[in-house]
């Protein structure tokens, strides 16, 4: 059966590229609809008719104070909190012994927090932990975590205070997230370093029998079962 082959191939291959999509943190119990967006955003979803967080990223907010009470809560609950279930832990426990690399469109750190080697990793998408400026003036990016949280804390009415508003420390423009979502996208330092280690990667094992695993699905803990039963 399919498990079974590939089970037999992780064990035969010499090196992994893992591709890792949206699917993966779905299964790992980051939904973006439902009741957990219920449970963190039944205002919004009063005031703003939101049905998800998908289309509630995309809203175009009249003011930064409203944007980033919606978007502080978004980053946090997806990036900062444990994830419901263990299926990047279990998906290390799968890969730990191999010579492995993952290149991943998911910008939740789900890979670091599961323990993963940073070495290892490729963010090609952003990272919902990072600011940048808006225009970008300059190819840096800035953690948000303290910021974040104070954001959560101290709003009031969906707003969070002006002074609060995140602005770009040299050229005093609004900050965005970290997300590719346009030309104004931010490729960092760690980024090319990252993507450099990726190709290094593939160079190194041209010549090997490589398995490359395509995992946007939820069978990444069937799987683990299988493995280890
Ligand atoms: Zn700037």
């Amino acid at each position: 059966m399919e498990v079974e082959k590939l089970k037999y191939a992780i064990l035969n291959s010499d090196a992994i590229v893992v591709g890792a999509g949206a699917g993966l943190s779905t299964s790992a119990g980051f939904t973006y609809s439902g009741e957990r967006f219920q449970r963190y955003f039944s205002d919004f979803i009063e005031k703003y008719g939101f049905s998800d967080m998908y289309t509630a990223g995309f809203y175009s907010f009249a003011t930064e104070e409203e944007k980033w009470a919606y978007w502080s809560r978004h980053i946090y609950y997806n990036r900062y909190v444990p994830a419901p279930k263990p299926v990047y832990e279990n998906l290390l426990k799968l890969l730990k012994d191999k010579d492995y690399f993952v290149i991943t469109t998911n910008v939740d750190h789900q890979f670091q927090k599961a323990g993963f080697d940073k070495q290892r990793l490729f963010y090609t998408q952003g990272d919902y932990g990072l600011f940048q400026c808006s225009k970008p003036c300059h190819q840096k990016t800035y953690d948000n975590e303290k910021l974040i949280i104070r954001m959560i804390a101290e709003q009031k009415n969906m707003r969070i205070p002006s002074s609060l508003v995140p602005r770009c420390p040299i050229c005093g423009r609004k900050m965005d997230v970290n997300l590719r979502s346009d030309e104004t996208f931010v490729e960092d330092d760690g980024w090319h370093a990252a993507s450099k280690r990726y190709e290094d990667f593939i160079n190194k094992h041209q010549d090997d029998k490589v398995l490359y695993l395509d995992l946007g699905c939820a069978a990444i803990l069937q799987l683990y079962s299988r493995c280890h039963s």
